[in-house]
């Protein structure tokens, strides 16, 4: 039933989709007072203050770092900064709030007016930022019950966390071109390091807005927000449905009213929450506890001259530098630290010119291709594993020379993400290599034409199969052990030159 509204929505309906992303953002200390902002691992209640807390007669503080990283944000994501920001107190009641309303930003954002470039399936694609602004995470409540009685914990540690939100104009057209900005947008946070960017701890967190409309029209539809996501794939799903589900309703002759629904993930549909509320009835005001912030332009170069190279500069120059496939460099810079790893092994090789071009291209396969299965297969991150560059570079050495086979090089490799030993040790030790000594080969390649003289005849009456089976005869004599590129030629060679 889902797949005909689908097909419905894609010949009559087209979607309009603006995201807000929450950010962590890896600060040392909360947005307003002197707590520690790494939570997840205390006991719960314990990284708290009166300030977090939500006491009577306590002032909020800036953090200073949060501001800088929202500047940061902001630049990277071609934003205008503004020269004076101020905080605002949006009010309402819910538990998680300890103070009855949470310190945001309403009509003066750090950042504003910026755009997101990426790539959605090898596709260009641009989404406008509305807006990068400041505020503070709430508390954290735990449900707990049987049924007969239910009830539930708060805790406070997670409360005034530095939370970025980072809003974007109804710009994306589809589920993938959504998921692309995204993580599009969780690479340059992790660039800049500004947050850990995890979905699934929490740290980049996603609303979808969703409507759909005719096809031509340019007029926006009602808009539904959909909450609860806490994956890339469920974003996906999530957006996917309720593309489908808004056009069936459309169809059907109904009409979409715009309201606040969760995604139920193990269903795999959206249902309404609640219905929407307005800018108003947050009655937003001015913060009195804290004064407005200048940023000045001074800062703001400073925070410009301290960014990184960031994703799609760093993809546009393995592509013209290195020689990289588009869709490889896209893979490679996707992770700030496979990007700086493949960086690192080519200075590594001080090779100039096409060898360096050449080195870049065989690390770059190595870092998508075996190394990153060795990372899938234990769901780990490179960040968090330490591959040493000058190790990989003495690797593709090897291989390159001849010394190991590829198929040596990824036991070799294997060994050394595992033990973050030098590889050359590795090799020796196991006794992996190849023989690539000339001398060693040649004497088993005579020996082998010697002592088989009917297949030799038969290479010499044209029959190319003979020579496979002396390669073989080859690479018996030296256990295996010859390099079979060298020992084919060498045959090759040897035969010819019989004739
Ligand atoms: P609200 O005041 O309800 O929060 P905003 O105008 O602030 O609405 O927009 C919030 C988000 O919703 C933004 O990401 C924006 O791009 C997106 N949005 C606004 N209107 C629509 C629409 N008609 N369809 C899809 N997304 C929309
Ligand atoms: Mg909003
Ligand atoms: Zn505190």
């Amino acid at each position: 039933m889902a797949a005909d509204t689908t097909v419905t929505a894609n010949v009559d309906y087209e979607a309009v989709i603006g995201l807000e992303v929450h950010s962590q953002l890896l600060t040392r200390s909360k947005m307003f007072c002197a707590c520690g902002s790494g939570y997840q691992d205390a006991p719960p209640n314990t990284v708290v203050c009166s300030v977090c807390m939500g006491m009577p007669g306590v002032l909020p503080v800036v953090n200073e770092r949060a501001v800088e990283i929202a500047i940061a944000t902001g630049l990277a994501l071609n934003c205008t900064i503004s020269e004076l920001t101020k905080f605002d107190r949006k009010n309402y009641p819910y538990p998680d709030l300890m103070k009855g309303y949470q310190i945001s930003q309403y009509d003066q954002p750090v950042a504003y007016g910026g755009r997101l470039d990426f790539e959605v399936d090898g596709e260009s694609s641009s989404v406008r930022i509305t807006r990068v602004h400041l505020e503070e995470d709430v508390a954290k409540l735990l449900h707990r019950g049987d049924g007969r009685e239910s009830y539930s914990l708060l805790d406070i540690n997670r409360a005034g966390v530095p939370l970025m939100e980072i809003v974007s104009e109804p710009d994306m057209r589809s589920a993938d071109e959504a998921r692309a900005y995204l993580v599009a947008l969780r690479s340059i946070l992790r660039y800049i390091g500004a947050s850990t960017a995890n979905m699934e701890e929490g740290s980049f967190r996603c609303d979808a807005n969703v409507s759909v409309r005719p096809r031509g029209s340019d007029a926006l539809g009602s808009k539904v927000e959909v909450k609860n996501m806490n994956s890339f794939r469920s974003v996906h799903s999530a957006v996917e449905y309720e593309i489908a589900r808004q056009a069936r309703v459309k169809a059907d002759g109904g009409t979409i009213t715009q309201e606040t629904r969760g995604w139920v993930e193990d269903r795999g549909v959206t249902v309404s929450q609640r219905s929407k509320e307005y800018a108003s009835d947050y009655r937003y005001f001015p913060e009195p506890d804290l004064p407005p912030l200048a940023i000045g332009a001074g800062w703001v170069s400073r925070v410009r001259d301290g960014l990184p190279e960031l994703p799609a500069s760093r993809k546009a120059r393995f592509v013209s530098d290195y020689g990289i496939a588009s869709a490889d460099a896209e893979l490679l810079v996707s992770s700030k630290a496979s990007a700086d790893l493949l960086d690192a092994v080519v200075d590594a090789s001080q090779a100039k010119g096409k060898a360096r071009r050449k080195r870049a291209r065989a690390a770059g396969n190595w870092i998508n291709g075996e190394l990153a299965a060795l990372l899938n297969a234990e769901g780990a991150a490179l960040e968090d594993k330490r591959v040493e560059p000058t190790h990989l570079a003495q690797l593709l050495d090897m291989v390159d020379s001849g010394a190991l086979s590829t198929g040596m090089g990824r036991t070799v490799l294997e060994e050394m993400y595992n033990t973050g030993r030098d590889p050359r040790k590795i090799a020796d030790e196991a006794g992996i290599s190849q023989i690539s000594d000339t001398d060693v080969v040649r004497a088993a390649v005579d020996q082998a034409v010697a002592d088989n003289p009917q297949p030799v005849a038969d290479y010499l009456g044209g029959k190319e199969t003979a020579l496979r089976f002396l390669v073989g005869q080859v690479m018996k004599a030296t256990r295996g052990k010859a390099n079979p590129q060298m020992a084919s030629e060498m045959l090759r060679d040897k035969l010819e030159s019989l004739r």
